[in-house]
């Protein structure tokens, strides 16, 4: 991977140095090709002033030729004469030739070849007109002559005026063209002295980043070898075997440790799958696997090639070269081509003998201990069964004695009534310990019996009333709202919970007394399922939160001097708790030390009589309602019961009076807390129904400024009952706080309305 990464580095800055340099040289040769145009025009501006001097020297000769052929009459010069006359025309005719690309210096040509043909024609001209003139002397053709030289003179000095000012711009143009290929040179000299420069900077980083890229893919491979050579160390440490195997390819990997476990001598294997078998010396490894363990190995290994799992574990039996079987664990992990598909099973062979044995040896131990266990509590159950046959003659005769009591004095009485209590603890406990070891071996199955409700409450009540009575506490059941209740259950271990609650609420509970109450949760008549609900309250000594999870341990009590005061074996709770539990329910507690204790026993029934039921609810609702009708009736209020009634609400306001009329019960509204002061100043009211929010004054002002009214007159304390839409504890908290004496919610329920009446009404008659 590292190497594949220096590769790509290499590739991509060579890449990049290659760009550049190519960019550089592509910009170098233009730099160049411009240095060497703008040379050629140097070289044509020179050409050019040559090709002007040449012309200004046919110039000069044309003329003296002329002159020395008129002087001497020599025809040398008359040849001279012609000769440099086409010389002249056409060196003219070539500077106009080398400056057609330059209109302003052509022009200036073109002028120059016009008035050389002039130039050269007036020449010609007075060369015939005077050729003779040297043979004889004539004053007047002199004369001529002379005042003609004026005329040479004018055109000879035009022409030259006009080569020189051609002569001046080429000069110029000469000076321009060669301090611009200067110019260029430089540049060209500069870009290719930076172009060096960064190309030795470019080559100089990319050599940087490669050596570092070298230097950690060095790094890292020495990392490797280190990890490798501690996988190795690891490897040979643990003993496992090593396998690599290339799907694809058919090419294995396995360590030299997987022969010698199975006990086979050989070094590492390296090669084609279908070479193993001609390395192991003919012995096909497949061979060696249990005759039970193939298959499932197959398919394992199936599973894996196929996809179908992500890693692979095969625990097989192998068999080794002593004959013996050993235990293998194979597991391994996989290299997924891009199908989702293994390409590779990499993992590793352990030796698991030693804990296969050990799991056979404590399965084996397991097994025996069940089964020592099974024994135990067989001879458990043999032995409290023949120790409750003769305890029950014990006690028997105890009771006997008991009932002749007026035949014993006081002291043989009291032996008499030690015997029987230690005969009942002593069944009891013989009792609880067998249910618990029963129900620890998951002897205990639950019974389906039809439990009528009614009766088996009626029976707790009758067998436990007796306790109660002798501590002087008061002991009650009510299940009013679903008496007749009939569902399916275990009769005998529901008694059994419910007795030992009770029992415990009656042994711990010194004043006050203890009440059991019953109700339905979650009642849904469409599948006649509920959730019975049976509490179990006492006024006792409670119990600390320390405790509430620990008294259901076996054996566990709160402290000693518990056991002391009150007996019992600290089981009682424990078999409950995993007797609603076997019944799908739970049995928790709520205590607080010196206030008494709640055992909430909570289980699913199936109703039997969910229609009855139904009715009885709807039944008992309305005795309810009737119940409080009659109350209230009975107050027969007069004018004096009269009730303030503070809400802004109008909806509230007509439910509430059409109730309070219903029971003829007076009221006076008031709109907001301001009003209400003002009517409670001027009137007297046995109740005041306060709403909580209200417009100008709400109902927890209303209610301290009531009671600071009251304080200041002196007047007794009028019942408030606070309505409270939000009925949080933080809201009923409030309510209280600000002097009211209750509340209750909204929406308004009548018969919660009704209840709270009645109850301050009640306490105002
Ligand atoms: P036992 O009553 O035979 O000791 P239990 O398992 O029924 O065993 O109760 C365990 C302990 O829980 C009792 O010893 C007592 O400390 C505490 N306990 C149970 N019920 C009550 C209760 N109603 N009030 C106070 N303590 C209780």
């Amino acid at each position: 991977m590292f190497k594949k990464n220096t590769t790509s580095l290499f590739l991509a800055s060579a890449v990049f140095v290659v760009s550049c340099i190519v960019y550089v040289y592509i910009f170098l040769i233009s730099a160049r090709d411009e240095v060497r145009r703008l040379n050629a025009w140097v070289d044509h501006s020179k050409i050019v002033i040559s090709q002007v001097y040449i012309t200004m020297t046919e110039q000069e000769a044309v003329l003296a030729d002329q002159r020395g052929y008129l002087l001497t009459g020599d025809s040398r010069f008359l040849t001279q004469f012609k000769n440099n006359q086409d010389d002249l025309l056409i060196s003219v005719r070539k500077l106009v030739e080398l400056t057609n690309d330059n209109p302003e210096q052509n022009r200036k040509a073109d002028e120059i070849h016009d008035f050389s043909l002039q130039y050269v024609s007036y020449l010609t001209e007075r060369k015939d007109a005077y050729k003779d003139m040297h043979r004889s002397y004539d004053q007047t053709q002199l004369d001529r002559f002379i005042s003609g030289l004026d005329t040479v003179d004018l055109l000879h000095e035009r022409l030259s005026s006009l080569i020189f000012s051609f002569l001046e711009k080429e000069n110029l143009l000469l000076k321009e063209r060669i301090s611009a290929a200067n110019e260029k040179r430089a540049e060209y000299g500069q870009n290719m002295v930076l172009s060096l420069f960064g190309a030795c900077a470019l080559i100089m980083l990319m050599n940087w980043v490669l050596f570092q890229e070298q230097k950690k893919f060095f790094l890292d491979s020495e990392r490797l070898r280190n990890i490798d050579d501690r996988h190795k160390l690891a490897i040979k440490a643990v003993n496992d075997g090593i396998f690599d195997w290339d799907i694809g390819n058919k090419t294995i990997f396995l360590s030299s440790q997987i022969f010698k476990m199975c006990g086979y001598d050989k070094n590492d294997y390296d090669g084609p799958l279908i070479g193993l078998a001609a390395y192991m010396d003919g012995l096909n490894l497949l061979d060696l696997i249990h005759p039970d363990d193939i298959t499932a190995f197959k398919q394992n290994l199936d599973h894996f090639v196929n996809g179908l799992t992500s890693e692979y574990t095969n625990i097989f039996r192998v068999k080794h070269a002593n004959g013996y079987w050993i235990w293998v664990c194979a597991r391994g992990g996989g290299i997924f081509g891009s199908a989702g598909k293994p390409i590779k099973l990499i993992g590793s062979h352990s030796d698991i003998t030693a804990q296969k044995q050990m799991e056979e040896r404590l399965k084996k131990e397991m097994e025996e201990a069940e089964g020592s266990s099974k024994a135990k509590m067989e001879f458990l159950a043999h032995m409290s069964h023949e120790i409750r046959t003769p305890l029950t003659t014990v006690s028997g005769i105890a009771e006997i004695l008991e009932r002749q009591s007026n035949k014993f004095d006081e002291k043989q009485n009291s032996l008499i009534k030690t015997l029987i209590t230690s005969t009942t603890t002593l069944k009891d406990l013989i009792n609880d310990v067998l249910d618990f070891s029963r129900i620890d071996s998951g002897e205990i199955t639950l019974e389906k019996n039809k439990i009528q409700l009614d009766t088996l409450l009626a029976e707790v009540v009758s067998i436990m009333s007796v306790q109660a009575i002798e501590k002087n506490i008061e002991f009650k059941a009510d299940h009013s709202n679903i008496a007749h209740l009939v569902f399916e259950g275990d009769q005998i271990r529901l008694r059994q919970i419910l007795i030992n609650l009770v029992g415990n609420a009656i042994k711990f509970t010194e004043k006050g007394g203890v009440s059991i109450l019953s109700k339905l949760d979650c009642f849904v008549p469409e599948n006649a399922s509920a959730v019975l609900s049976i509490k179990v309250i006492d006024t006792g000594i409670g119990i600390s939160p320390l405790y509430h999870e620990i008294i259901f341990d076996k054996f566990k009590q709160v402290d000693d001097t518990i056991s002391k005061r009150f007996g019992g074996t600290g089981l009682g709770l424990p078999i409950s708790r995993s007797l609603a539990q076997m019944m799908g329910g739970a049995l928790t507690v709520d205590s607080k030390v010196g206030e008494g204790s709640t055992f909430a026993l909570e289980i699913p029934i199936k109703i039997l009589n969910p229609d009855e039921v139904v009715e009885n609810r709807i039944l008992e609702k309305r005795r309810y309602a009737g119940h409080i009708e009659a109350n209230l009736k009975s107050l027969k209020p007069d004018d004096d019961q009269k009730v303030l009634m503070v809400e802004d609400y109008e909806g509230n306001v007509v439910v509430i009076g059409y109730i309070l009329d219903e029971f003829g019960i007076k009221y006076d509204v008031a709109r907001n807390g301001i009003e209400a002061l003002d009517k409670f100043k001027n009137d007297r009211y046995k109740v005041i129904l306060m709403d909580l929010q209200m417009p100008k004054m709400d109902g927890l002002t209303a209610t301290l400024k009531i009671r600071e009214l009251e304080k200041q007159l002196n007047l007794p304390l009028t019942p408030i009952i606070g309505m409270t839409a939000h009925a949080t504890f933080k809201d009923k908290n409030n309510c209280i706080e600000s002097g009211m004496n209750d509340f209750i919610s909204k929406p308004i329920d009548q018969s919660n309305l009704l209840n709270s009446l009645m109850k301050y009404l009640k306490e105002a008659s």
